[in-house]
């Protein structure tokens, strides 16, 4: 049995394909067997409220000009319709909150006022010099082995700083934008970034998500995430559009299962070390 995919987006998202409806992703599910799956969609904000530590930040418009807010009532509903017209499917709620370190009091009011079955957490933006800027602009800023130091630092800090998420999604987004090449992207020379960003996951918990959009995570770095004190792992196929829900998840099934993690007693739970 497949394991869920915890990583959906849909129209609902800022970013979701305007084919991406619920209920297309729901038959995809279906079509390709997965037991259950999970609608993630970006919770992030275009201004710092009181409380947020954002509030002081000067904004990028390449960054904060493409984000829109989350009809959390609108989406909700949708579930609920989905819910009954695909009985056979468990279609579980959730949010992928984005810097929820710097937007604290903006994001706990949405996450805590909802009872969402699954909290992502993301870092699609970082702080450089008094701005939000995407973290892929990171790489025309400073050396690109610098630039992927730069963003886990802030993750470590997103970790540290953030109790709202279970999840930590695509813990090295930018690799996606390697300048030579996503697929050049090595995780070795950074070994011990990533150990020390597993480490501080690890040491609160929770659980770490295998993203299959991002190039596949090694079988060595699933196995870091073991050694240092890692107990479970999320499958995410960060689906924008229907035909990519639960896409590459025997390949990531293979890697995750390498590491040594198996499928947990209730086929709906996290995969298990
Ligand atoms: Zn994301
Ligand atoms: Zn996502």
């Amino acid at each position: 049995m497949l394991p869920v995919d915890n990583h959906v987006h849909t129209v609902w998202s800022y970013d979701g394909s305007g084919t991406a409806t619920m209920a297309r992703c729901c038959e995809q599910a279906v079509a390709v067997g997965l037991p259950a799956v999970a609608f993630t969609e970006h919770l992030e904000f275009t201004d710092g409220d009181d409380g947020d530590q954002v509030a002081g930040f000067t904004t990028d418009a390449r960054w904060w000009g493409r984000i829109k807010p989350l009809d959390v009532t609108g989406y909700l509903a949708d579930i609920a319709e989905c819910r009954e017209r695909f009985p056979s499917l468990r279609i579980l709620s959730g949010i992928e909150a984005g810097e929820s370190h710097l937007f604290a009091a903006s994001a706990s009011r949405v996450v805590h006022g909802n009872d969402f079955d699954r909290v992502l957490g993301s870092l699609h933006a970082v702080p450089y010099e008094g701005k939000l800027i995407a973290a892929d602009a990171l790489f025309g800023l400073m050396p690109d082995d610098e630039a992927m130091r730069y963003y886990f630092t802030e993750l470590i800090r997103l970790i540290e700083g953030s109790d709202l998420f279970q999840v930590l999604a695509h813990l090295d987004f930018p690799r996606r934008y390697w300048p030579k090449g996503a697929h050049l992207f090595a995780e070795a020379p950074l070994e011990e970034e990533y150990r020390a960003v597993l480490r501080a996951l690890a040491k609160t918990g929770r659980v770490l998500e295998i993203n299959t959009k991002t190039p596949l995570a090694s079988v060595d770095m699933v196995r870091w995430w073991r050694e240092e004190g890692g107990t479970a792992v999320s499958f995410g196929s960060d689906a924008h559009w229907p035909q990519r829900v639960g896409d590459r998840f025997k390949l990531a099934i293979d890697v995750v299962e390498q590491a040594g993690f198996r499928p947990g007693k209730d086929p709906f739970d996290f995969w298990r070390a």
